[in-house]
């Protein structure tokens, strides 16, 4: 399966479009994204219409979703399409193979069993009644008697019979016939949300929007997931990164930890610290959810990366919010009293 990179699924999340249509499925609201019939266009999903406007849209946004790996599709159905108009308002025409008359009528090719007479079924037919035209008996049960053979065809229009018609089609809009060959034959899929993506969507936003707009407010440039260069020359990845004042000065970084256990491991807080050691930023949060490990903990302690343990996503931001709020204040309050100091 074709997937973005988690960079790339990132920007994907930030779309507003993307985040309805997503937090459907994360609701519970949606488990299964499905087609719904429309002779016009063969299949529409209107749920996903409401969100950007119209079908080809709708179309577009979740190709795009399936090929970065949000979503995952299966095949639903198949449809026939007109090639002159386009229309999926299709009827199917079976045809005689030897003049392509459609005008044929389709009856049952019956067996005798007794005498094994074989014909169709309306030679078999007098005064309501099956009876067999060679022997005269007439026929009691089917399957005991006397069996279907099958299906027979017989051509109004040169009168010759057959049991295999050919298939062509008749477009109801505009009236034109088209055969199998010419016939656009089109997938239709059902969506579902990849169960990795599911908690890698709501970090992105649920949690990441939020705490972006926050810093924003607070005068940061802030970027998600944003990148920076340490001392050794290797770019870093962090799922927030914030910067005030001129290029690589106040930089904030903060990384996101969610288990689905109860306990987030100490790896965690070791893959940041070597991050940080190679950024040397200001400062450094990593937010736990929910409950960072006892190691991890000391760990956080040792290397001055500031832990926000929170039993959910609101808590989350809340816990954030207050710490980087305390954090200006307290530089702030250093800076002033560094003023006075100087005056
Ligand atoms: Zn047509
Ligand atoms: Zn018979
Ligand atoms: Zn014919």
């Amino acid at each position: 399966m074709p997937k973005a990179s988690k960079e790339e699924r990132a920007d994907i999340y930030r779309n507003h479009r993307v985040q309805l249509l997503l937090s459907k499925f994360m609701s519970g609201e949606l488990s299964k994204l499905e087609p719904v019939y429309d002779p016009k266009f063969g299949y529409t999903y209107p749920i996903v219409e409401k969100i950007v406007g119209d079908a080809p849209s709708a179309n577009e946004l979740l190709k795009q979703l399936f090929e970065a790996g949000v979503l995952k599709r299966s095949l639903f159905d198949k449809f026939v399409r007109c090639l002159h108009c386009g229309s999926a308002n299709i009827s199917v025409h079976y045809c005689c193979p030897y003049c392509k008359s459609f005008k044929i009528e389709k009856s049952s090719l019956i067996e005798h069993v007794p005498c094994g007479y074989i014909d169709a079924e309306e030679r078999f037919q007098k005064q309501g009644e099956l009876v067999c035209p060679r022997c005269h008996k007439a026929f009691t049960k089917l399957d005991v008697d006397y069996i279907k053979a099958g299906a027979w065809c017989t051509c109004s229009e040169c009168g010759k019979s057959f049991d295999i018609p050919v298939v062509s089609h008749f477009c109801r809009d505009c009236h034109r016939e088209f055969t199998f060959e010419e016939a656009l034959y089109k997938d239709v899929y059902s969506y579902s949300l990849s169960e990795d993506v599911m908690q890698e969507a709501a970090l992105s936003w649920t949690l990441i929007a939020p705490i972006k707009e926050f810093l924003e407010n607070c005068g940061f440039r802030v970027k998600s997931p944003g990148f920076l260069k340490g001392k050794s020359g290797t770019s870093h990845m962090f799922d927030v990164t914030a910067s005030r004042g001129g290029k690589g000065q106040n930089i904030t970084v903060i990384d996101l930890a969610a288990s689905t256990g109860d306990i987030v491991p100490e790896q965690t807080v070791i893959a940041m610290f070597a991050k940080v050691y190679d950024i040397v930023p200001d400062r450094a949060y990593l937010v736990a959810i929910p409950k960072m490990s006892k190691d991890g903990k000391k760990l956080a302690k040792l290397y001055k990366i500031k832990l926000i343990e929170a039993k959910d996503y609101n808590e989350a931001i809340k816990g954030l919010k207050a710490c980087i709020k305390n954090s200006f204040t307290e530089e702030t309050f250093s800076q002033s009293s560094h003023k006075r100091e100087q005056a």
